[in-house]
């Protein structure tokens, strides 16, 4: 399964294909793609993608005028939005996305236009004026088509965001071919420009899946039970989330309640880096290996990130950077040890007994139960 530097890195390629393009049509291909019922996915026809982010393993589509962020500090623009015409503010969208040179942000500007109306908005930081060629668009636009119900979900908060998980076979690429059938196809999201984002699923699990949250996403499921991403959680939040837990830190690492964005592959390497038994208990690490770990977490994500970014497309896990996860039976890279491993169902502790279990190798369960 794509860990978070795998995910940080697809956001960044995604953002930079995709960001700009107002969004035709969103077609799920499987009934069990789209996990929600409202808003429809209507609603987002004609907003421009204005960015690509990540909230733990979840890919975050954002259509619509501008980021919460900013729409929080400047006011007002949330009551102000859903009132144009979306099909011009599609116009103004391909407008900015020709004009987009990274110094402007799309998403703010085409709020300017329908919230204000004319004077420009926020605007004025004078690094772009495809703001002011829509504000004429905006404002001498008809009312929207209205009838679907997508306006009041405008009203509430200007942006729709397509929350999108791959689990352990999704792919979210771009779909030259757009063939009718697609092989693995859960969804597709079609662009005004004719280009097109396609989510396939490998397998026969259909497990991938897609949510459309208006809003803020982080207040609504699958992302409101996730603590806070693995390479932004402060030392402190750390060591409080530890002390509470009761499960082994290996455990601990994967449930992305506690932090998002950890997988199998990433809790194997980070233990490693922090020299902590995979095995012991959250709750008892001291001081000293609470700071290993917290260090062991950034250093390890920005490893996968660094090798991630140098690819095309998102990473094999075989080829990620990595010291035990896929080196059992190997030496240590740090001893002369050999890199054992604990065997589970849905997956395997590798670890180093020198450099983790003061040179405790633990019985692997599975394989004992297996030669019997
Ligand atoms: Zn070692």
């Amino acid at each position: 399964m794509p860990e978070l530097p795998e995910i940080v890195a697809h956001a960044e390629r995604l953002s930079a294909a995709f960001v700009g393009i107002a969004l035709k049509r969103f077609e799920p291909l499987h009934p069990a793609a789209l996990k929600t019922f409202d808003p429809r996915p209507a609603a987002a026809a004609g907003e421009p993608l204005v960015s690509v982010g990540h909230r733990g393993k979840y890919l975050l589509l954002r259509f619509g005028r501008g980021d919460p962020a900013a729409r929080e500090g400047g006011g007002g623009r949330g009551d102000t939005a859903g009132q144009g015409d979306p099909a011009l503010r599609a116009k103004a969208s391909e407008d900015a996305a020709v004009g987009d040179d990274g110094e402007c942000n799309v998403g703010d500007d085409d709020a300017a236009v329908v919230g204000d109306g004319g004077d420009g908005g926020d605007g004025g930081d004078g690094e772009c004026n495809v703001g002011g060629e829509a504000v004429v668009v905006g404002a001498g636009g008809d009312e929207g088509d209205g009838g679907d119900g997508a306006d009041d979900d405008r009203r509430r908060d200007p942006s729709l965001v397509f929350v999108v998980h791959l689990m352990q076979a999704g792919r979210l690429r771009g779909d030259a071919a757009q063939a009718p059938k697609p092989r693995g196809g859960m969804a597709r999201w079609s662009f005004e420009d004719s280009s097109a984002l396609l989510l396939t699923e490998a397998g026969k699990e259909r497990r991938a899946g897609v949510w459309l949250i208006s809003g803020d996403p982080d207040e609504s499921e699958p992302l409101a039970r996730l603590g806070p991403d693995a390479d932004a959680i402060d030392r402190d939040d750390l060591a409080r989330r530890l002390s509470a837990a009761s499960e082994r830190v290996h455990g601990f690492l994967r449930d992305q309640s506690h932090l998002a964005g950890i997988g199998r592959l990433l809790a194997n390497e980070i233990l490693h880096s922090a020299r902590i038994s995979p095995f012991t208990n959250a709750s008892r690490l001291d001081d000293e290996a609470v700071d290993r770990l917290h260090e062991a977490i950034r250093t390890s994500i920005e490893r996968g990130l660094a090798a991630e970014r140098q690819l095309q497309d998102m990473g094999r896990s075989k080829n990620r950077p990595n010291d035990v996860h896929h080196r059992v039976g190997r030496q240590c890279p740090n001893c002369d040890d050999t890199v054992r491993a604990v065997e589970y169902r849905r997956y395997r502790v590798a670890y180093c007994p020198t450099c983790q279990t003061g040179g405790k190798v633990l019985a692997d369960n599975t394989t004992s139960r297996f030669l019997k």
